[in-house]
């Protein structure tokens, strides 16, 4: 079986190369966000533990987080492993999800980083400008509108939304970071790690990626 921990910060295309991974790979993407939804949604007994923690404004707590992951590892697709993306985030859920693969019989096979340079990953979210009538979205570098400023399809004025400006980009980068940092010493430390170059195209992230999980154990 092959447990994937598949990590990158905002910005380094995570998303997009796990969807691809999933269907290269036949591995079930395991998102902790769906599982919140879809356990709320059914009003399940763990969507429900759930709720009451989120309707006092507290965290929920990772044995909550770990038992949906348990539940959806049980699953008949997970019978060759998993794509986990975005889960574990913090050293404690990586250790509790180390139990349970444990009493599976099972391990992390493989835990690829996608890196790229903070620098990279401001300029790719920080560009981005949003048309004021229609909504179409533009980047400065990558998708540039014929004229600055203007929307090519309504002459629309562009403008960048909170969300997308400099600082607020930079902010949430550098969380990533700190946040990340002892993540990434864990599973380097257990020779896990696997360092992917994010700053080449998508296909050949996605082929070093593929490689990385197919060389792994
Ligand atoms: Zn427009």
């Amino acid at each position: 079986m092959k447990f994937v921990v598949l990590m990158g910060g905002p910005g380094a295309g995570k998303g997009t190369q796990a969807k691809q991974l999933e269907e290269a790979l036949s591995l079930p993407q395991i998102a902790t966000g769906d599982l919140f939804r879809e356990h709320l949604r059914n009003k399940s007994e763990l969507g429900e533990l759930a709720r009451t923690f989120m309707d006092k404004g507290e965290l929920v707590p990772d044995e909550v987080t770990v038992a949906m992951v348990k539940d959806r590892l049980s699953r008949p697709d997970c019978a060759h492993g998993a794509l986990m993306d975005g889960f574990p985030r913090t050293v404690p859920q990586a250790e509790a999800f180390e139990r349970l693969l444990h009493e599976m019989g099972e391990q992390v096979s493989i835990a690829p980083y996608i890196h790229v340079a903070s620098e990279v990953l401001l300029q790719r979210l920080a560009g981005r400008w949003t048309c004021k009538t229609c909504g179409h979205v533009y980047h400065v570098l990558f998708n540039p509108p014929q004229k600055e400023g203007v929307c090519d399809l309504d002459g629309g004025e562009l403008y960048q939304r909170d969300d997308d400006t400099e600082e607020t980009q930079k902010r949430r980068i550098e969380v990533y970071f700190k946040q990340t940092a002892p993540l990434l010493d864990y599973y380097r430390n257990k020779g896990m790690l696997a360092e992917i170059n994010g700053e080449q195209s998508i296909d050949q992230v996605q082929n070093d990626l593929i490689e990385a999980i197919r060389n792994s154990h």
